[in-house]
């Protein structure tokens, strides 16, 4: 029979790779938590028009890379990312009223149409936090500290912080136009994508990943050139706060972001090597419109979303994967006897949350052995019926054999373990 393959671009993830994305995920709930962040799961599914209206039309995520399909007479989709379904939810039940704030985090799998690669799935997962109501330079100080921290308890080293501003919504046109002039002079020189983005949206040409683009890019017009003074103020207070916190950062003039809603602060944190082209792990920026974009209340906002894969990728590239741990004990039944014995042991230590194995094949004792070699376990104790009638065996550690005799008692046994180092 034909075998079935899971769809392109998506990835079957097994325990042993998972050992270090719950450890990012951890990183990430404890820092996040410790910033003052609380959970927020939104659906999957999305109508279209959220994305379309939140993200941009021109971006490449809602021209080219949706998984979008009719439901009834409307169009939902796949999330590309959980920005705007964010908003959505917060709009939707009312938690932006006049002078509040909300802060929030979130993890989970987001998807996009993209050729596969390292680095590149259809379905990835990001774990990002939104701020709402907060106009403050020190809120967006506040989250890039938040990435530097969750970085820093990661152990991910050989990133950088780049920071830029595009300024606000007025200040924006101005800048496009000096842009298109600037690019306008050299459109034979663009690709194909970028000559259809100089009339469509101009900004998108200085995101291109096409090397034609880039090198262009490198001398296009700098937003920071057409600040009007408070967005000046407000990128100044920016740099000027990371500095006080001691974040290292390089002000990346050309950083735009691919996705439209973004006001004021943009950065990006990249890996100074290898993964390529897909170096960016972490990225995000102020979004100061998008709220009423999606039909609540003008309210400020920053926010950032990383890539889970690319930071698993980073750890496994710098040997500092988890490890996969093998169980605390293997009991090994010596006979019938023993074999219940070591059940209920089992069942009585599992109950307390301690990790045991035992055989259900039936194998003989130098089986079980092996199998508990394999395993990786920390202590054996081997139960049969002349240990079950004098009410104790030898719990052996298998790094250095050293042997302790304990009561065949559930709590005896676990005293035993806990106090061996
Ligand atoms: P890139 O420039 O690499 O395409 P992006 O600008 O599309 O990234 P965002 O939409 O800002 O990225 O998403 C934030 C983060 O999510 C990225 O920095 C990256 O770590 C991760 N990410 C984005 N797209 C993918 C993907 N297709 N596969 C894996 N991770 C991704
Ligand atoms: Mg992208």
């Amino acid at each position: 029979m034909e075998t079935l393959r899971a769809v392109k671009g998506m990835n079957d993830l097994f325990e042993d790779e998972l050992a270090t994305w719950r450890r990012v995920e951890e990183a990430a709930r404890r820092t996040c938590s410790a910033f003052g962040y609380g959970e927020i799961r939104t659906p999957i599914l999305e109508e279209t028009a959220l994305f379309v209206r939140g993200v941009g039309e021109e971006t490449d995520i809602v021209t080219k890379e949706m998984y979008a399909f009719a439901d009834g007479d409307k169009s939902v989709c796949l999330r590309p990312e959980n920005t705007a379904g964010v908003v959505r939810a917060m709009v939707e039940h009312g938690k932006l009223p006049a002078d509040a704030d909300e802060r929030v985090f979130y993890v989970g799998p987001m998807f996009r149409r993209e050729r596969p690669q390292k680095g590149r799935y259809r379905q990835f997962h990001q774990l990002g936090a939104e701020a709402l109501g907060f106009s403050s330079a020190s809120v967006d100080v506040e989250m890039m500290a938040m990435i530097a921290a969750f970085l820093d308890a990661l152990g991910v080293t050989g990133v950088k912080l780049l920071v830029n501003t595009l300024g606000d919504a007025a200040e924006r046109g101005p800048y496009a136009d000096a842009l298109r002039a600037y690019f306008g002079q050299h459109e034979a020189e663009l690709s194909e994508d970028s000559k259809r983005r100089l009339t469509t949206n101009v900004l998108r040409i200085l995101d291109s990943k096409d090397p034609k683009d880039r090198a262009l890019a490198q001398g296009a017009p700098r937003t920071l050139d057409h600040l009007g003074d408070a967005s000046r103020a407000h990128f100044d207070a920016v740099t000027n706060g990371l500095a006080r916190l001691g974040i290292p950062f390089v002000v990346e003039p050309t950083l735009v972001r691919g996705l439209d809603y973004y006001t004021r602060t943009v950065f990006e944190v990249v890996a100074e090597a290898g993964l390529g082209a897909q170096n960016t792990v972490a990225a995000g920026g102020r979004y100061d419109g998008l709220v009423q974009t999606l039909g609540g209340r003008p309210t400020p906002a920053v926010g950032f979303a990383a890539g889970i894969e690319r930071l698993v990728l980073l750890l496994q590239d710098a040997g500092k994967a988890a490890n996969a741990t093998g169980p605390e004990l293997y009991l090994i039944g010596a006979d019938d006897d023993g074999r219940a014995s070591a059940e209920r042991l089992a069942y009585g230590l599992r109950r307390r949350g301690v990790r045991v194995e035992i055989d259900h094949r039936g194998r003989s004792v130098k089986a079980q052995m092996r199998g508990a070699d394999r395993s990786a376990a920390r202590f054996t104790m081997v139960l049969g019926s002349r240990e079950i009638a004098g009410g104790a065996a030898d719990l052996k550690r298998m790094a250095g054999g050293d042997v302790s005799r304990v009561a065949l008692d559930v709590d005896a046994l676990d005293v035993a373990m806990k106090g061996i180092a």
